[in-house]
């Protein structure tokens, strides 16, 4: 039976000698792998479209059982060429993909995230600011895990009293007068709290440009990497390419050191 999918190259490993195991992000059905034969070959009409971060229409040959599908031909409509012209935003694109294959099981449909994977790579193809598109996706990706820090108000007592700090273990802002329950909670800015809570709710339609100062960015990886390694249970590859190329940039980017 031959089907059709709108998809997302999210993983590419090769297979054999000449073949590849593709992991598809399909708006209509979820994560998917497939067997592209020969697209190691770089004459093969499947090289294209095997290859990571490629979106386009991927025409399948389904077998009876559950076995992974053949891919027969594929449609580009986006390659992202841009996006794989810098190190760093493919560093960026790489984690992104990860991540995503890593909090997701196959054959579960999920429209929302594949329209966000979609436009968070159209938006590194445009060179929009990669650090605050990882930031945000990220944030999403810990609500679809079902970690959704509570940041209208202090999580332990309920009072809206300001400063707050961001406990990982009770998930949220700590009013003052709560802060002695948490003695690990984060120190943060009211910018930072107040961004990731944009984040939660952000459209990535009406991404405009966000001016964030290096201290913010600082403060919110460091909030929401403390969420992922304290509440999800996973290791990336990609992370520590990333963080070993951020550290890089840093030391040749004198001025964004604070
Ligand atoms: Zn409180």
């Amino acid at each position: 039976m031959l089907v059709k999918w709108e998809g997302i190259v999210i993983r590419s490993v090769d297979y054999g000698e000449s073949s590849k195991v593709v992991t598809l992000f399909t708006r209509e059905n979820g994560k998917l792998g497939l067997m592209a034969r020969g697209a190691k070959k770089t004459k093969s009409r499947l090289a294209a479209v095997s290859q990571l971060f490629s979106h386009g229409y991927y025409l399948c040959k389904a077998g009876p059982g559950t076995g992974m599908p053949d891919l027969s031909q594929g449609d580009i409509m986006n390659s992202f060429r841009e996006l794989r012209q810098s190190l760093s935003t493919t560093a960026y694109a790489a984690y992104i993909a990860e991540l995503l294959d890593r909090l997701t099981h196959e054959r579960e449909p999920n429209p929302f995230l594949f329209q966000l994977l979609l436009q968070t790579f159209g938006h590194l193809d445009e060179g929009r600011d990669p650090e605050i598109l990882c930031r945000i996706f990220e944030t999403k990706m810990l609500m679809v895990a079902g970690i959704s820090p509570q940041l209208s108000a202090c999580v332990n007592c309920g009072a809206q009293r300001e400063p707050y700090a961001i406990s990982v273990t009770q998930g949220g802002l700590l009013c003052p007068v709560c802060l002695p329950s948490d003695p690990y909670a984060l120190a943060v800015t009211a910018s930072t709290w107040k961004l990731l809570r944009l984040f939660q709710v952000f459209d990535l339609e009406r991404l405009g440009d966000i001016e964030v100062k290096p201290a913010t960015r600082n403060q919110l990886k460091h909030v929401i990497r403390s969420f992922m390694d304290e509440h999800l249970d996973i290791r990336l590859k990609s992370r520590a390419f990333l963080e070993q190329l951020e550290r890089m940039e840093r030391l040749t980017q004198p001025g964004q050191s604070d």
